[in-house]
C-alpha cells in the first residue's frame, strides 16, 4: 500500500469520473472523488437526461396536432411548464441518488467540495479547507457552456445550464448557434409553443454532419415555424422594458425577445484547477492534453471526458473512464476506440448518424457510391404533415463497405444505434441488400435502396 491517502483521487463526478472511480474501487483501489456541484455531472444533472425529458414534452406539442388526422379531438389541451420542470427535477434527484449510492457501494469516498491541485500528488478540498494526497489523480471536470463576452450585454442571455430552471416559459426566444444544443433547444421551445428564432454565424447548421443532414434539418426547422437567420452574429444585446431584450445583429437586423439563449459551444473546465502549476499541459482550447491511455504530460495525472476535448459525448467519457481504470487498476492496458461512434441530435425530427459523412469519405477514399432517399413517411399521410425522412448510405465503391449512414426522421437515433453495429463490424452494401425488409416501417428503406445517387448535372 502506498503512503498516499488514496490510490486514486478523481476530480469531477460526471459520467467519466464516476465510471473510472467505481471500477477502480471495485478493483481494490482506495478512491476519493470530489464534486463541487452534483454527482452525475452534466449529462445527468443539466444535459442529456433532462434535455431528453424536455424533448419528450415538446414532441407532444406536434403529436396533438397530428392526432387529429387519426380521429382524435384535441381541444382544450393545455401545458404547464412548472409541472414539467418539477417532475423532471424529481427524476434528476432520483438519478443523482443512484449515482451517489453506486459510488459509495463500490467503496469510493465522496467529497462535496471544489478540489484543486497543489502539486502532482496533493489535492486541496476547499469545503473542508484541507489537503489529501493520491498516487494517481484523474481530472474529469467536463466542460461548461460559455457566452461571448466580446458582445456588449452578453450576460443578459442564458445558457443551457439555466434553461433547465426557467421559472416560466418565454413567449419569444432567440438562440445563438447552429450546433447540437442550439438546434435541440430551438426545437424544444418551438414544440412547446414558443416563437423561436435561431441565429447562426455560418451557412450550414450542424456543419460537422453530412451536408444532406444540414440541409434537411434546416428545412424541417423552417417547416416547424422556426425562423433561421444565417451568416449573422450578435453585435449587442440591450435590456428593454418589461424584461424584454433587444438584439442587434451583425447583418443590421434587430430582434426583440423575451429570452436570449447562448448555445455557442462548451469549453473544457480547467480554469483555476492548478493544472498548469502542477505541470499539466493544456492545449489552446484549455483542454488537458493526453495520450491514448488518457495520461497527461505529468505521468501520475490522467484526464477523461469533455475536459480532454476529444469526442465530447457521454458514452465516450464512460468508455474513456473504463479504459483508464482497466489500464491503471486491473493490469489490462486498454485504449478507447474512436471509430464509428454513433451520434444523434434530438431535433424534431431527430438526426442519427454513424461513420463517414460524404465529404469526409470523398477526402479519404478513392471511389465513393452514395445511396439516398427522401420521402414522406406513411404516418404523415393521415396527419397532413409535410415532414420528410432522409436516409443516406456512404459506400466505399472499391470494396462495397458501408462507411456511413445518416438519417433524419422519426426514431433516427434508435435506428442508428442498431445500424452502428453493422457499420462498425464492416458490413457491405450487399449485406444490407440481402437483409429482408420489415414492412411497413421507415427503417425498411435502409435495405431497399438499390440505385446509386447521381448528382443532377
Ligand atoms: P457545438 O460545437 O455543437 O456548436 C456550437 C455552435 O456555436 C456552432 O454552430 C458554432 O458555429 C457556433 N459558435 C461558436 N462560436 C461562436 C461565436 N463566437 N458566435 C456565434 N456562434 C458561435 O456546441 P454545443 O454547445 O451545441 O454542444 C457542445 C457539445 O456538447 C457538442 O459538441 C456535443 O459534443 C455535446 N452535445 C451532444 C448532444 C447529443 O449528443 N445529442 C447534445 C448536446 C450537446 P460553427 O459551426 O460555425 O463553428
Amino acid at each position: 500500500m502506498s503512503n498516499f491517502d488514496f490510490d486514486l483521487f478523481t476530480i469531477g463526478a460526471g459520467s467519466g469520473g464516476v465510471r473510472a472511480s467505481r471500477l477502480a474501487a471495485q478493483y481494490g483501489a482506495r478512491v476519493g472523488v470530489a464534486e463541487e456541484y452534483r454527482v452525475g455531472g452534466t449529462c445527468v444533472i443539466r444535459g442529456c437526461v433532462p434535455k431528453k425529458f424536455l424533448v419528450y414534452a415538446s414532441e407532444y406539442g406536434h403529436g396533438f396536432e397530428d392526432a387529429r388526422g387519426y380521429g382524435w379531438s384535441t381541444e382544450n389541451i393545455s401545458f404547464d411548464w412548472s409541472k414539467l420542470i418539477e417532475n423532471k427535477d424529481d427524476e434528476i434527484d432520483r438519478l443523482n441518488g443512484i449515482y451517489i449510492r453506486n459510488l459509495k457501494n463500490a467503496g469510493a469516498e465522496i467529497y462535496q467540495s471544489r478540489a484543486t491541485l497543489k502539486d502532482r500528488h496533493t489535492i486541496h478540498l476547499h469545503a473542508e479547507d484541507r489537503d489529501v494526497t493520491a498516487e494517481k489523480i484523474l481530472i474529469a471536470t467536463g466542460g461548461a457552456p460559455w457566452t461571448d463576452d466580446t458582445v456588449p450585454g452578453h450576460d443578459l442571455g442564458i445558457t443551457s445550464n439555466e434553461a433547465f430552471h426557467l421559472k416560466t416559459l418565454p413567449k419569444h426566444i432567440v438562440v445563438a448557434g447552429g450546433g447540437y444544443i442550439a438546434i435541440e433547444f430551438a426545437c424544444i421551445f418551438r414544440g412547446l409553443g414558443c416563437d423561436v428564432c435561431l441565429v447562426y454565424r455560418g451557412e450550414d447548421i450542424l456543419r460537422y454532419f453530412d451536408r444532406d443532414i444540414s440541409v434537411q434539418v434546416h428545412s424541417e426547422l423552417k417547416r416547424k415555424g422556426i425562423r433561421v437567420i444565417t451568416q449573422a452574429v450578435f453585435d449587442k444585446i440591450e435590456a428593454h422594458e418589461g424584461d424584454r431584450k433587444r438584439i442587434y445583429l451583425s447583418n443590421g437586423a434587430e430582434l426583440e425577445t423575451d429570452l436570449v439563449f447562448w448555445a455557442v459551444g462548451r469549453k473544457p473546465a480547467t480554469g483555476g484547477l492548478g493544472l498548469e502549476e502542477a505541470g499539466v499541459e493544456l492545449n489552446k482550447a484549455g483542454a488537458v492534453v493526453v495520450d491514448e491511455y488518457s495520461r497527461s504530460s505529468v505521468d501520475n495525472i490522467f484526464a477523461v471526458g469533455d475536459v480532454t476535448d476529444r469526442v465530447n459525448l457521454t458514452p465516450v467519457a464512460i468508455r474513456e473512464g473504463a479504459a483508464f481504470a482497466e489500464s491503471q487498476f486491473n493490469n489490462t492496458p486498454t485504449q478507447m476506440d474512436y471509430r464509428f461512434i454513433p451520434k444523434a441530435v434530438f431535433s424534431q425530427p431527430p438526426v442519427g448518424s454513424v461513420g463517414y459523412a460524404e465529404f469526409e469519405a470523398r477526402n479519404e477514399f478513392k471511389n465513393i457510391d452514395i445511396y439516398k432517399t427522401n420521402f414522406r413517411p406513411m404516418k404523415n399521410m393521415l396527419t397532413g404533415s409535410e415532414e420528410r425522412v432522409l436516409m443516406k448510405l456512404v459506400v466505399d465503391a472499391d470494396n462495397d463497405r458501408v462507411l456511413g449512414c445518416h438519417i433524419v426522421g422519426p426514431e433516427a437515433a434508435e435506428m442508428i444505434q442498431c445500424i452502428a453495429i453493422a457499420v462498425k463490424t464492416g458490413c457491405t452494401k450487399a449485406d444490407f441488400d440481402q437483409t429482408v425488409a420489415l414492412h411497413p416501417t421507415i427503417a425498411e428503406e435502409l435495405v431497399t435502396m438499390r440505385e446509386k445517387y447521381k448528382a443532377p448535372i
